[in-house]
């Protein structure tokens, strides 16, 4: 609880927004690196409960080959089973084509594709290099304009990765606007290996926002050296409004050795709630939903804003 004294006396005089969004990771970039394969009759009674805690925005699956990612093997059974409230977005990840037509077979009204800031982590991780990954992506677009579904743009890596070392937020700046130029409505800027600082996240956003509106940019932070709270509310502090996180912090990285999960939603939501910033979400339920999943999947809750019940 240091750290949200800390954050909660250096960031409450602040210029913040009055409310951000906060796009849930836990279902697809937590479950997905998560060594454990859960049955899908729990991954969809998990999205049931999230549904129920505020969210605008659920990613839910990855439509990719179970010979990659098996812990998303059931992605057509568990979009399609899932209780789609009203108001909520429901969105998968389509790394390809093959992925794009099984998520619009099942009515995924949003998807997400990604490229990497650093070449390194994009030849090993697709084995592709940045540029071949972008303009591979230009078919979904193309389909997805037609189809009317709306796409969001990941960059990974964006202050280094454990191939290439430091990344430059030029480098960032530029994927960032080629992946706007395809047609991506988004980009949410992955720090993959959790390295960020609020220094760097400053001078990312920075660059990024040359050619960006705030309201173009998202964050997603990794937790590893206990930054991510810092670097989120100093992109808040910038002028950005959509932070990704993941309940109970789910998840890390399978390509990041070493890498610690996904910032929590409940810390997230805590913190903004003490420095006043909407977010739209029950702080209790999003609490008793990560105590249920821990429970019923063994996986830890490592966030650190817990209720015990
Ligand atoms: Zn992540």
């Amino acid at each position: 609880m240091q750290k949200f004294r800390e954050i909660i006396s250096h960031y409450s005089s602040r210029t913040l927004p009055k409310a951000i969004r906060i796009v849930e990771m836990g279902p697809r970039d937590g479950l997905q690196s998560e060594k454990k394969i859960l049955p899908s009759d729990i991954k969809v009674e998990f999205i049931n409960r999230l549904s129920e805690c505020g969210y605008k925005n659920i990613e839910v699956t990855s439509f990719v080959s179970p010979k990659w990612v098996p812990q998303m093997g059931d992605n057509l059974e568990v979009f399609q089973r899932i209780y789609k409230k009203p108001g909520v977005t429901y969105s998968a990840l389509t790394p390809n084509v093959k992925g794009y037509e099984s998520a619009k077979s099942v009515g995924v009204p949003e998807v997400a594709i990604f490229a990497s800031a650093s070449e390194g982590f994009s030849q090993k991780n697709i084995n592709c290099s940045i540029e071949e990954s972008i303009q591979r992506f230009r078919s979904i677009m193309h389909s997805a304009y037609i189809d009317k579904i709306r796409v969001r743009g990941y960059i990974s890596c964006v202050f280094g990765c454990p191939y290439d070392g430091e990344i430059s937020p030029e480098a960032v700046r530029s994927v960032a606007l080629k992946l706007k130029e395809i047609g991506c409505y988004e980009i949410s800027l992955g720090d993959t290996i959790g390295i960020g600082t609020p220094t760097k996240t400053k001078a990312l956003i920075e660059s990024v926002l040359y050619d960006l509106a705030p309201s173009e940019v998202a964050v997603h932070f990794h937790n590893t050296f206990d930054r991510a709270l810092e670097n989120i509310f100093t992109a808040l502090e910038m002028g950005i409004t959509t932070v990704d996180s993941s309940i109970a912090s789910l998840g890390g990285c399978p390509y990041a050795d070493g890498a610690t999960g996904n910032v929590s939603t409940e810390d997230v939501a805590f913190l903004c709630q003490e420095l006043g910033i909407e977010t739209g979400l029950d702080i209790n339920a999003l609490c008793r939903t990560a105590n249920w999943m821990s429970k019923i999947s063994g996986i830890p809750n490592r966030s650190v804003y817990q209720i015990h019940e």
